[in-house]
């Protein structure tokens, strides 16, 4: 991941002044509905993914599934550049209650989790995510960003059907996938 982003760098979002403000902003807009910014959550911004508390608890498999996800984020980031994306991220069309925008990249990024959990835990540990990610997607979480619980799980039942068919295959497994990560140089 350092080889494929040379500026990538993880820091503690409790270090940071900035990252505090945020979470009290989130807190605010979201009428105390998000509170774990700063201690729950994983965020990227420019280069540098921001920790939780909780990232010194994680075990390896953990942040190796969170690091496939954050992944996503940079090359989303050098797909649009990063102030189109911040700005379509945060604002389109709304910035709370329907945030497409954000609701489509935070996909995009989830299917990598999955598709990340598939291979380190199995197909049900993917599957058992669904409750979880569709209040992150439709609660305050994110803003209220896809505020449409049935089309989130089609969606979510098209990936794992997806993800059942490349284990199916045998085409997901987790050796296969740290030699082609190992070989990538990241
Ligand atoms: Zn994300």
């Amino acid at each position: 991941m350092q080889r494929e982003f040379p500026s990538f760098r993880l820091r503690y979002k409790r270090d940071s002044r900035l990252q505090r403000a945020i979470g009290a902003l989130l807190r605010t807009v979201t009428l105390g509905g998000m509170t774990t910014y700063v201690s729950g959550y994983h965020t990227v911004m420019g280069g540098t993914l921001w920790v939780s508390e909780g990232w010194s608890q994680m075990s390896d498999l953990e942040r190796y599934v969170l690091l496939r996800h954050e992944r996503i984020h940079l090359v989303q980031a050098n797909r649009w550049g990063v102030v189109p994306m911040g700005v379509a991220y945060l604002l389109f069309p709304l910035p709370l209650g329907f945030a497409y925008a954000r609701a489509r990249i935070e996909w995009e990024a989830y299917l990598e989790t999955l598709h990340a959990l598939v291979e380190v835990r199995g197909l049900e540990a993917a599957r058992s995510q669904k409750d979880w990610l569709r209040a992150r997607f439709v609660g305050p979480d994110y803003g209220w960003m896809f505020p449409f619980a049935a089309r989130f799980d089609r969606w979510f039942d098209d990936a794992i059907a997806t993800l059942a068919e490349d284990v199916a295959k045998g085409t997901l497994t987790i050796e296969e996938t740290l030699a082609a990560h190992r070989s990538a140089g990241g």
